[in-house]
């Protein structure tokens, strides 16, 4: 992995990648070499080898990461910028003033009604924002905390989830712990971490995963998945999209 200029972001943006795998080489690269081999008679009237069965046990391989920001399923992160990094979704719509695409926020607002029914009342805090908004954002961050803290709590421009449309920051309606990692422990943070997967949302950046997303503990940030993959990750235990890809080393 190597950065344009070497400096304290790019080191601290390196060190935060480390347990996530750099993408493949070309596929191109990747596939065996063509060899062009004469064939006999005889070996072309040859019988079919018997397949192998398929071991029971087989682990299955991990889907491959989605890089069109289109795809619902499409993965961001320190390593896996938008594609093109000034990407703007098509079809951006509001929620109670925060905009995220069309899909993502139906499921929002179904998420918002029931949580209110159970007595969590939800607000959003910050949807989509554009990659000058969040260029703006990371200068702001770095002035006030240095590059390698302002790399742990948001993202460079080309690079935030928030650029797809399909994410949205949340907050309990009385404001209690806004963006703050004690939103976790009100009852709007919990009902979100324990449902929100049934609206295809998850809680991206867990707790104890920062080394895989690359992100500090963030229980407000929730990311449209769709319901395939948030219902696969919540069955299998799978706590972030970059384990659900396959993109974290075996130890
Ligand atoms: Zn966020």
């Amino acid at each position: 992995m190597s950065y344009p200029r070497r400096s304290a972001l790019a080191a601290a943006l390196a060190g935060a990648a480390l347990l996530i795998t750099s993408l493949p080489a070309s596929p191109a690269a990747a596939a065996p070499l063509r060899t062009a081999v004469a064939v006999s008679a005889a070996s072309r009237t040859a019988p079919a080898p018997t397949p192998t069965p398929t071991p029971v046990a087989a682990k299955p391989t991990p889907p491959k990461p989605p890089r069109d920001p289109r795809n619902i399923g499409v993965l961001v992160n320190k390593t896996h910028p938008l594609k093109p990094k000034s990407y703007v979704p098509k079809g951006l719509v509001r929620v109670n003033g925060q905009r995220m695409r069309a899909e993502p926020a139906k499921a929002l607002t179904k998420l918002m009604r029931d949580a209110k029914r159970s007595g969590a009342r939800i607000v959003t805090v910050s949807g989509y924002r554009s990659y000058s908004t969040q260029k703006a954002l990371f200068a702001r961050y770095t002035r006030a905390y240095g590059s390698a803290y302002a790399a742990r709590i948001s993202a460079r421009p080309g690079y935030s989830e928030h650029q797809t449309g399909l994410t949205m920051d949340v907050g309990a309606a009385n404001g209690a712990c806004r963006l703050g990692s004690c939103f976790g422990n009100t009852k709007a943070g919990r009902w979100v971490a324990k449902n929100a997967w049934k609206y295809g949302y998850i809680v991206r950046y867990p707790k104890g995963q920062e080394k895989v997303t690359g992100y500090t503990y963030e229980p407000w940030h929730l990311r449209y998945v769709g319901v395939k993959i948030s219902t696969a990750m919540k069955k299998g235990k799978i706590p972030t999209l970059e384990h659900y890809y396959g993109q974290v080393k075996r130890r």
